[in-house]
């Protein structure tokens, strides 16, 4: 090898040292592309994950979500049975909106921040800390968003559909309008169930027998698509027979939840006690460690972080209805929280 050969041999050497680093770059690059994945890359769903401030959770339950096929859209301006209607039937705000972005009570500086950026999931876990649940008296989900969202000009994030199915018509993030004061701290969902009477007049109509003579929901001959998802569901009451229970003092009949119900809201409410750990899973109790059946004052109810039924926050109102097991919700979120 003469010297002058040398430059001619380096330069072939760094050319092949060079082609094989950019190989490698190249490789690299495809291999572990940093944080986010490729272009036009499926980032999978598993279908059971809500939204909070923009934040998938798992829930471990089938969720439809309000970008999904089959979904309720609560942020949708025209309505969705009738979308050539804009505005609720009869509406609660003269905007074409059932919702608002801004949770009052904020300090001054997180709102300012809040309104200039928007939520994000740790603001939101300092101001979140209450879950409202509500039955629907409309029997369905799908009936249920057609009278919350298309007619009466409101919303909430959840509803539970008979056979478990979980809709999310919002980002958690969102003040819903379902529960009037409570609206600023709370999370809200409407369980599908005809409610609670002081006779059985209506609980006639819904609920009937099967061949073997166990109570099953029997929708009205003129209820019209049911939504519900799952091909041929029945409905069966978890307790067979009618629950009569007190509330505000007065006696109530009501037929419970079903299975699939309780099973999805455990889930549902374990995972929202995780998302934003300002709920606590517990309901509001009397001096007996009893779960309350009547309303708390201002004060209990700014005091208190976790579970609510809408009767606890108003008088005027009864759901989540004397059925309600609270105590098999409660046990079974504590269950699914335990580590
Ligand atoms: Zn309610």
């Amino acid at each position: 090898m003469s010297p002058s050969n040398w430059p001619r041999h380096r330069g072939a050497a760094a050319c092949l040292i060079t082609s094989v680093a950019c190989a490698l770059v190249l490789l690299a690059g495809c291999a572990a592309p940093g944080p986010y994945g490729r272009p036009g890359e499926l980032s999978p769903r598993l279908g059971d994950e809500i939204v909070v401030a923009g934040q998938f959770f798992h829930t471990g339950t089938p969720v439809v979500l309000w970008l999904d096929p089959g979904g309720y859209d609560a942020y949708r301006a025209e309505c969705k049975f009738d979308p050539n209607q804009l505005r609720p039937s009869k509406p609660v705000s003269d905007a074409p909106i059932r919702y608002s972005t801004f949770r009052r009570g904020l300090p001054e500086d997180v709102a300012a921040r809040v309104r200039e950026e928007g939520w994000d999931l740790s603001t939101l876990q300092a101001h979140v800390d209450q879950f409202v649940y509500h039955y629907d008296v409309c029997g369905t989900s799908r009936k249920c968003f057609d009278v919350l969202h298309d007619r009466r000009g409101l919303s909430v994030h959840f509803m539970l559909d008979l056979d478990g199915t979980i809709y999310q018509t919002l980002d958690a993030k969102e003040r819903a309008w379902h529960a009037g004061q409570a609206n600023d701290r709370s999370v809200g969902i409407e369980i599908a169930n005809i409610g609670a009477y002081r006779d059985m007049k209506v609980l006639d109509q819904w609920y009937g027998q099967d061949d073997a003579g166990r109570t099953i929901v029997t929708l009205p001959a003129d209820f019209g698509p049911t939504g519900i998802r799952t091909p041929n569901f029945v409905a069966r009451p978890s307790r067979e027979g009618v629950v009569e229970g007190v509330i505000h003092g007065r006696t109530l009949y009501q037929y419970d939840l079903t299975d699939e119900q309780y099973d999805a809201l455990i889930r549902l409410t374990a995972t929202l006690c995780q998302a934003l750990p300002g709920i606590r899973p517990d309901a509001p109790r009397d001096a007996a460690g009893n779960v309350r059946m009547d309303e708390l004052s201002d004060q209990e109810l700014a005091e208190f972080s976790g579970l609510l039924g809408h009767y606890h926050i108003t008088k005027d109102k009864v759901d989540p209805g004397p059925a309600f097991d609270w105590e098999r919700v409660i046990a079974g979120v504590r269950k699914l929280l335990r580590p």
